[in-house]
């Protein structure tokens, strides 16, 4: 027991201790906590959607008609008319010919890593990866490869090492804590010429990203050829929770027979299903969410850029500005509250060493007045 209290305080001396805030009330472009104001920079419901009157009211719907619980897991008989009819527009929206529901994004990595891939074939994921996609890899029991960031050459000199196995290279859509978008096209058709999966995580671009919002294949005009394993959270820029794979009718078959993650867990509530396919509704037809969310961006960008601040390489609602030590990020966050803003430091290991810093998040409820208030608490706080 004393190891853990030494640890901990270790954690508070290196600036890494983790604390949570406790939120009042909904979702929202404002927040209470402890008892302020503030306005909310950091959550990742980049359109809004978490507290949507429509989803709201689809969600209370789907209770009166499936109840709370969907009583056990897919494969006994929790498998409801809710969650078939969501995947089936699921994958009408993404243009895949199935998809599966999974009840955590953390879980769907989980799931296809281990469900298609084992001993003796070989897992490349960039180094960058969410923790979720490097803990797929490590758990699946595949031989583990990290390629540089974004570094297609590396990516294929891996893919070529390994030309006699079973393949897969898993990457980041959007990188959640960096914003940049990986290079796809080149990393599909590296994939294609070594015959490897190409496994696409569209946790940050999914509802954000393209005139429909389909994500990352439909900005770079990608499709299943080229991204045979598509994976998106639903708890993100839709606004409610889970998350799905879209793929083929053998790799999604493959799937329910094999990945423990979607087996062994009770399936999420038919009336969540509900919900988000109201979401679902709203992400292709609300394009003017999207159009707010860029001209935000915009504007924060040219801004922040004549402050003098380094910004990163993103089009995407994650606008990040790295600090670099783990306390003056802390600080800067905490000064940053106490102006009213909202805004997470992100420290390692989230982030590699010697790159805390401070995320900020865009949603498409925020107005260009706060905006400017953040804009103004930026510049205070660089004096
Ligand atoms: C949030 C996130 C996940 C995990 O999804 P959950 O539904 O929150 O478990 C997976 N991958 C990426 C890139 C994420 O940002």
């Amino acid at each position: 027991m004393k190891s853990l209290k030494d640890q901990l305080q270790q954690k508070k001396e290196q600036g890494l201790y983790r604390q949570r805030k406790v939120i009042e009330g909904a979702q929202a472009a404002e927040l209470i906590i402890d008892g302020k104001k503030v306005i909310n920079f950091c959550s990742n419901n980049y359109l809004g959607l978490a507290n949507h009157s429509e989803i709201n009211a689809a969600f209370k719907k789907g209770i009166d008609r499936y109840g709370t619980g969907s009583g056990a897991a897919h494969l006994i008989n929790g498998h409801s008319a809710a969650h078939h009819a969501l995947e089936e527009e699921l994958a009408e929206f993404t243009g895949y010919p199935r998809c599966l529901l999974f009840s955590t994004g953390y879980m769907a990595n989980l799931g296809v890593a281990q469900g298609l891939m084992g001993r003796g074939d070989v897992v490349l994921e960039d180094r960058l990866n969410h923790a979720s996609l490097l803990d797929a890899g490590l758990l699946s029991g595949a031989r583990f490869s990290r390629f540089a960031h974004a570094d297609v050459s590396d990516a294929e000199k891996k893919l070529e090492k390994y030309a006699a196995k079973e393949k897969m290279l898993l990457t980041d859509g959007v990188f959640s804590m960096d914003g940049d978008i990986a290079p796809l096209p080149a990393l599909a058709k590296s994939c294609q010429q070594h015959d490897a999966y190409l496994m696409v995580d569209d946790a940050h671009g999914f509802g954000v990203l393209g005139e429909q919002g389909r994500g990352c294949i439909e900005y770079l005009g990608l499709g299943q050829s080229e991204v045979p394993i598509l994976m998106a959270t639903l708890g993100k820029a839709c606004g409610t929770a889970g998350a799905f794979v879209a793929a083929d009718e053998d790799i999604i078959e493959t799937l329910i027979q094999n990945a423990r993650s979607y087996i062994y867990t009770t399936a999420s509530p038919p009336a969540l299903a509900e919900a988000t396919r109201a979401s679902i509704k709203l992400v292709q037809s609300e394009n003017w969410r999207r159009e707010h969310l860029a001209e935000l961006i915009k504007q924060f960008r040219q801004s922040v850029a004549q402050m003098g601040y380094e910004l990163m390489d993103s089009i995407t609602p994650i606008q990040p500005i790295v600090i670099g030590d783990s306390h003056q990020a802390m600080q800067l966050s905490q000064q940053l509250l106490k102006l009213g803003v909202h805004v997470g430091a992100i420290r390692p290991p989230t982030v590699e060493p010697g790159t805390a810093r401070l995320r900020i998040t865009f949603n498409a409820e925020h107005s260009v007045a706060q905006l400017n208030q953040l804009l103004d608490a930026l510049e205070k706080i660089k004096k």
